[in-house]
């Protein structure tokens, strides 16, 4: 009994830090000179000063209308970007993507290029800024790619402005892409976005004509994402296989009683951890993403951070960056960003609120009732359109947060459940009861609706009733789709949001074409129809509580607890219709999505559960016997007993683990159901097991470190 592995000398140096110079002297943002915004962004700006007018002009209609890109103006963009990078320090660019498994792809080119002088000389033509061909034969494709072309090609995203990433030894210019097929098949997560916000326009445009709007020419979508991340100390994690090769501890008792503390929420930030956050917010300003807001989560070692909200697409790729750049910065304090949905069993779990609403290019957020009755009617008509979407596609919806790491989240007495249903809040819910049952009393708007009087007096619904544990929230102007995880990438979910909600606009403008009255009165009449008949979404109990499983089930609401269960509704005749009556995806592109996420989950359940037997078999257990021994040595017969017991209890939960990770012939949802039903329920009950352990194995042979380490060492 020589080597004493862990003691609490360990937890000092951990918490040891110095200040990164970087950030001192620079923090006085009243001076402007100070304030980074949008400094390594090829911004609206930037590109007044270094394009023609004409060219400008072009590019900002593309913008503005999402019209198609004049592949004309290619040339002069490329050089304009080419200069002010290399002004910037850039000696590289690479047109970065997002492939199916939702996280950022890059490959670098260089500006420079040897020449017959031995000189180098700058190249970078509109060819290259527009199309990039990646040698992507090794990202999933579930198969699209196989029968045509090995090849794919990303195109450049103008909507998106390129921006520049800076790195200790250099700097990047970087360019958002999509990413295709040749045959024109969207092999990334920003297609279906961008045709998924198209849709949502012209429905949108559509129904305000009919609703009498004359003006507006654009529907934007538009997302604020609140994410939530834990900060360890890397001493720590890199002390935890565990954590290295999946993201999540796979063991580790709960801290005892009393660390629980609910002192940790909107508490001030620990020193270290604010320098941090400082230090990632000034990187994010610099590339244009608008960081607002910081806090201290639910759990220790656990923030928020939030921007302003963009629309989808750009919001989309400033929450990649956003999840790049807080992973690097934490790393010069000397910690790591954990970003999955559920790093520490029985401990608050990471989502991110995904804050979702619609806005025309006139400046009317469609999901804000206004002040004057038209304001309202529209609120009214858009709101009932969301409701009708999320009902009938409650399904597909869960499918769009699922992933392994959710499974563990969703549901667990602190996120929302796998069930799909809206918070609407007191207020609204009464004015659409009203307007569903024809009756209310006078106090209540809707007794205005439908019974004559076309007049809907403002809704007084700003601030007030929250409801957090509901997976959909109406949040006074948006919705807020709670039931996204921290990791998720944002683009799916918005894109399945926009082509929903375009799909129910549709159908209720359909509907407001053959009514009768003026407008108010067949608002009232389409508002009526369709609420009543999805009303059963909406619910404004505890959505945690128990009770809640039954009486969804008894509405008839969907309860999708695994990913392989909720992926299985992204192929439903329902969710291919309204993906292929919007053209944002067809039924191949839906497959092989499809593919390579049935995939993924099976890929990374397998890495859980050999991870886990290996810690198990090769710590864990080790440090039992070398306890057994020194029970026998002291010869205390008690303790060794039940040490024995739990050893035993150990060893044989491990071969079981063994046996469900030896190879199997299945492939596909099989596998993935597999893992689900045999790997990852074997390596829960060696955890069971190895967790009790820890609770009796001497605190100096426990070779891991615990929960009250990881989590308190700020
Ligand atoms: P909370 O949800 O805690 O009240 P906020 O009201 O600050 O917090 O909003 C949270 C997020 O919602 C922010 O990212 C904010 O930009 C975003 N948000 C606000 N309005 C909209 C909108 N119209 N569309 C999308 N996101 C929005
Ligand atoms: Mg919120």
């Amino acid at each position: 009994m020589t080597t004493v592995t862990r003691a609490r000398k360990h937890n000092v140096s951990a918490g040891t830090w110095s200040p990164s110079e970087v950030m001192l002297g620079r923090s006085d943002l009243t001076e402007v000179a100070n304030h980074p915004f949008g400094e390594n962004v090829f911004s609206g700006e930037i590109q007044k000063q270094r394009l023609s007018k004409d060219t400008l002009q072009k590019l900002q209609n593309t913008l503005a209308a999402g019209e198609a890109l004049d592949p004309t103006l290619a040339d002069e963009v490329a050089q304009a970007m080419k200069e002010w990078a290399l002004e910037r320090g850039a000696t590289h660019f690479t047109h970065v993507f997002q492939p199916l498994t939702g996280l950022t792809a890059e490959k670098h080119d260089s500006f420079f290029e040897p020449d017959r002088e031995g000189g180098a000389l700058a190249g970078f033509s509109g060819k290259e800024l527009i199309q990039g061909e990646p040698d992507a034969s090794s990202f999933p494709t579930g198969g699209i790619r196989a029968t045509f072309e090995a090849r794919g090609y990303t195109a450049w995203d103008p909507t998106s402005p390129a921006f520049i990433l800076e790195n200790p030894n250099g700097a990047l210019l970087c360019i958002p892409t999509a990413f295709a097929s040749w045959t024109g098949e969207a092999l990334d997560a920003k297609i279906p976005l961008l045709r998924s916000m198209d849709a949502l326009s012209g429905a949108a445009i559509r129904a305000l004509r009919l609703l009498g709007d004359t003006e507006s020419k654009r529907v934007f979508t538009t997302v604020g994402p609140e994410q939530e991340y834990f900060l360890i100390d890397e001493q720590y994690y890199y002390e935890r296989p565990d954590l290295i090769a999946t993201g999540r501890t796979l063991f580790g008792a709960k801290p005892p009683k009393g660390h629980e503390l609910d002192d940790h929420y909107f508490g001030s930030i620990p020193e270290r951890v604010l320098a941090c956050m400082m230090e990632t917010e000034r990187e994010l300003v610099k590339l244009g993403v608008p960081v607002k807001t910081r806090h201290n989560e639910v759990a220790p070692g656990q923030y928020e951070i939030a921007p302003v909200f963009e629309n989808s697409n750009v919001g989309s790729d400033h929450q990649q960056l956003t999840m790049q750049v807080m992973r690097n910065v934490a790393r010069k304090y000397g910690l790591v960003c954990l970003l999955h949905e559920k790093p520490f069993a029985g401990v608050n779990g990471s989502g991110k609120h995904n804050n979702w609403s619609m806005g025309t290019d006139t400046g009317h957020n469609l999901m804000e009732p206004g002040d004057t009755p038209a304001d309202n009617t529209n609120f009214l008509f858009f709101c009932a359109a969301v409701i009708q979407a999320v009902n009938k596609h409650q399904g597909l919806l869960r499918a769009s947060v699922a992933s392994i790491g959710q499974d563990h989240r969703l549901g667990a007495n602190e996120a929302p459940p796998a069930i799909i249903s809206i918070f609407l809040g007191a207020e609204l819910e009464k004015v659409f009861e009203a307007i569903a049952t024809g009756e209310g009393d006078p106090h209540t708007p809707g007794s205005y609706l439908g019974l004559g009087t076309p007049v809907l007096p403002p809704l007084p619904m700003h601030g007030g009733d929250r409801n957090r544990t509901s997976p959909f929230a109406f949040t006074g102007n948006k919705f807020e789709f709670r039931a996204v995880g921290s990791s998720a990438s944002l683009a799916f979910p918005n894109t399945v949001l926009n082509t929903i909600v375009a799909e129910a606009i549709d159908d209720l403008a359909d509907k407001l074409e053959t009514e009768t009255g003026d407008t108010a009165e067949r608002v009232a009449a389409v508002v009526k129809e369709s609420y009543s008949a999805n009303r059963q979404v909406c619910f404004m109990g505890d959505n945690y509580d128990e009770a809640w499983h039954e009486e969804a089930a008894a509405r008839g609401l969907k309860n999708l607890r695994t990913t392989p269960e909720a992926l299985a509704e992204v192929l439903t005749a329902e969710s291919i219709d309204a993906f292929e009556r919007y053209n944002v995806l067809n039924k191949r592109e839906l497959e092989a999505r499809y593919e390579v996420w049935i995939e993924q989950y099976a890929t990374i359940a397998n890495t859980e559960a050999e991870t886990g037997q290996n810690i198990a078999k090769t710590m864990i257990l080790p440090a039992a016997i070398r306890y057994l021994r020194m029970l026998d040595d002291a010869d205390v017969d008690a303790v060794e007993d039940e040490v024995r017991g739990l050893t035993d209890e150990l060893i044989a939960a491990i071969r079981t683990l063994e046996a469900a990770n030896a190879p199997v012939e299945h492939e596909g949802t099989l596998l993935a159901e597999y893992a689900r039903d045999n790997q990852l329920e074997a390596l829960a009950a060696v955890r069971e097991v190895a967790d009790r352990l820890e609770r009796v194995v001497p605190d100096d042979l426990w070779p891991l470190p615990k929960y009250s380490e990881i989590l308190f060492v700020r």
